[in-house]
């Protein structure tokens, strides 16, 4: 049987269990962190304070998430989000959440000179060594490689960070998760990059396509073969509730249900902004029920009281992450 990497070591594919596919234990600024290190995070489960860094919080969306069923989270953490496998094992040994880490570059446009200055064969090279030979000095391997597009979408840079994904998926095996924004119209150039490149569709997850409602859209991405996250339950934001969920079930309807996953993008903690300006977005109404509850308290009831099947459930939760984590 295939194998998956986790923070703990690898586990058989038959034990992922039921999955969110993209939610972050922790997301803060490494630099930031590194250099301001009295600089605090914000955020958390909504009705309770967290202080510190991030830890408890954590811990706290873990043991959730465990209570709820939930077996595994992919955590998409990568540069410029904080990534720190050591954390991310201490979490999953304290609660049991399994967790299954990324290599790649978190960005929309900038890039440090370090990258700047190198080809994408160069920064593959990177993304390699954390799948073949272990994270950060650890014996912790990625599991898939994470890249993002967004409002300034397929810049230069963003193209670079792309196309070294795409080589390090070739060289590896390992699949892509890429941050997309659909107001900006960014997947189909994103994945024609890493068609070009070689890389197989169902290697290819085009995450947070579930912002947006226009099937067009979505059924012109999934055209091409590759996976779909529907996974920013929560952040009303970008789509309210209810059109995220008249969009799962019409894709559901047209059989779909092969191709997509469900989650919530949610961050035990984010250093983004500071408390009152979170506060401030969620009177306006930014978030609701925005954390890694979400999808097995409000989603899954809903879908299953519209006529979602225990089967449709299983293939979102079970078997699709299997498939795009193990090509199988
Ligand atoms: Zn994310």
């Amino acid at each position: 049987m295939a194998t998956i990497e986790t923070v703990t070591g690898p586990i058989d594919a038959g034990e992922l269990g039921t999955t969110l596919i993209h939610e972050h234990l922790r997301s803060r600024d490494e630099a930031v962190h590194e250099q301001w290190p009295q600089a605090k995070a914000s955020g958390g489960i909504p009705e309770r304070e967290h202080p510190g860094d991030g830890y408890e919080a954590a811990i706290e969306a873990a043991e959730a998430a465990v209570e709820l069923g939930v077996r595994t989270i992919c955590d998409p953490t990568a540069m410029f989000l904080g990534r720190e496998v050591e954390f991310m094992r201490r979490v999953s040994e304290q609660t049991g959440l399994q967790v299954v880490p990324c290599t790649g570059i978190y960005t929309y446009d900038h890039l440090p000179p370090f990258f700047v200055g190198r080809d994408p064969d160069q920064i593959a090279d990177l993304f390699v060594a954390d799948i073949e030979q272990g994270i950060q000095g650890t014996e912790i391997k990625a599991a898939f490689i994470k890249c993002a597009a967004d409002e300034p979408g397929v810049t230069e840079n963003v193209e670079k960070v792309h196309r070294a994904a795409a080589r390090a998926s070739v060289r590896t095996g390992a699949p892509i998760m890429a941050h997309s924004r659909p107001a900006s119209n960014t997947a189909p150039r994103q994945i024609e990059i890493f068609f070009e490149e070689g890389v197989e569709p169902a290697k290819v997850q085009i995450a947070h396509t579930g912002d947006t409602d226009d099937l067009d859209y979505i059924e012109g991405v999934l055209e091409t073969g590759v996976w779909i996250g529907l996974d920013r339950y929560g952040l009303e934001m970008f789509l309210p509730y209810e059109r995220r969920q008249a969009t799962t079930l019409a894709l559901l309807e047209r059989g779909y249900v092969d191709r997509v996953f469900l989650s919530a993008d949610s961050c035990g903690t984010i250093d983004w902004f500071p408390q009152d300006v979170i506060e401030q977005m969620l009177a306006a109404g930014a978030a609701k029920d925005w954390d890694i509850r979400i999808v097995h308290q409000r989603v899954i009831p809903d879908l299953r009281e519209a006529g979602m099947t225990d089967d449709q459930l299983e293939r979102m939760l079970v078997r699709n992450p299997v498939s795009w984590l193990t090509g199988s």
